[in-house]
């Protein structure tokens, strides 16, 4: 009786519906059954999207290339703590993002998921002074960073130990390649250059279980092998010294930095 009673309202329901639908036409021989609505679904989680969709022929992202984070300022490649804690204050107060290298990977060649004023911070040696100094300074202001370690150094005449290295890879500071010995890569034959690309990549990944996907070349000399090389052992990316903001048609393997000196201000060097 009560299915009756259902199907009966479901009929009434029906020709109400098609009745009040002043689109049916009076020659149409049957009404259209009413549609199903829709049932409102829950709201499917979508991926974290935490920035827009550009055209990656346009991007010219900044890779900053540090070195070492120290009061004794000796040389153009030591920035005084300070003007690192304003420059990195800068980078927060004015919008960028300090994203990874994997990050800046992704974006260089997809375009995709790029977010607003983005910025890569990078410093070159693995100098122990990255840890003490620019460290807590990173964490202060939340920014990720990334380290081209010369793995021979490691804990040896003033660069970090293991421990250090760790600690910052699990912080989310990306520890990349400067090669094992920081030799001129092309002074070296093609089989020393993969020799000095490989083993440094298969160090760092065994202590921070991290990928490594970026080479910087020490003192920035590269040649032809170089780029067949970084390619052949793996890497996605290759960091010369050269002047200018990151874009894929640089090459991957040639991508150009912004050098940070020591009096610098941020906003000069960014924009
Ligand atoms: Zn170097």
């Amino acid at each position: 009786m009560k299915k009756i009673l259902r199907i009966g309202f479901a009929v009434l329901c029906c020709l109400v519906v098609s009745a009040c639908g002043g689109q049916n036409e009076a020659n149409k021989p049957e009404p259209t059954p009413a549609k199903k609505p829709v049932p409102a679904t829950k709201q499917e989680e979508k991926p974290v999207k935490t920035g827009t969709d550009v055209n990656p022929e346009t991007l010219q992202i900044p890779v900053l290339m540090y070195h070492s984070i120290n009061t004794n300022v000796k040389n153009n490649l030591i920035t005084p703590p300070n003007e690192f804690d304003a420059q990195m204050k800068w980078l927060v107060d004015n919008g960028y993002h300090a994203i990874t290298l994997s990050e800046l990977d992704l974006m260089l060649i997809t375009g995709k998921n790029v977010p607003d004023k983005p910025v890569v911070i990078t410093f070159d040696d693995g100098y122990q002074d990255n840890y003490t100094n620019a460290y807590p300074i990173l964490k202060k202001y939340g920014l990720k960073a990334n380290i081209f370690v010369i793995t021979d150094k490691i804990a040896k005449n003033n660069h970090f130990d293991e421990a250090a290295l760790k600690e910052m890879s699990k912080y989310g500071i990306e520890m990349e390649s400067h090669t094992v010995h920081h030799q001129e890569l092309n002074t070296l034959s093609y089989d020393d250059q993969v020799k000095e690309l490989k083993e440094s990549k298969a160090v760092l990944e065994h202590l921070t279980g991290k990928t490594v996907n970026s080479i910087c070349y020490p003192v920035g000399r590269y040649n032809e092998n170089t780029k067949r090389a970084a390619e052949a052992t793996g890497y996605k990316m290759g960091f010369t010294t050269e002047a200018g903001k990151a874009n894929k048609n640089d090459g991957m393997y040639t991508l150009p930095r912004v050098r940070m000196v020591p009096g610098m201000q941020m906003k000069s060097a960014i924009q």
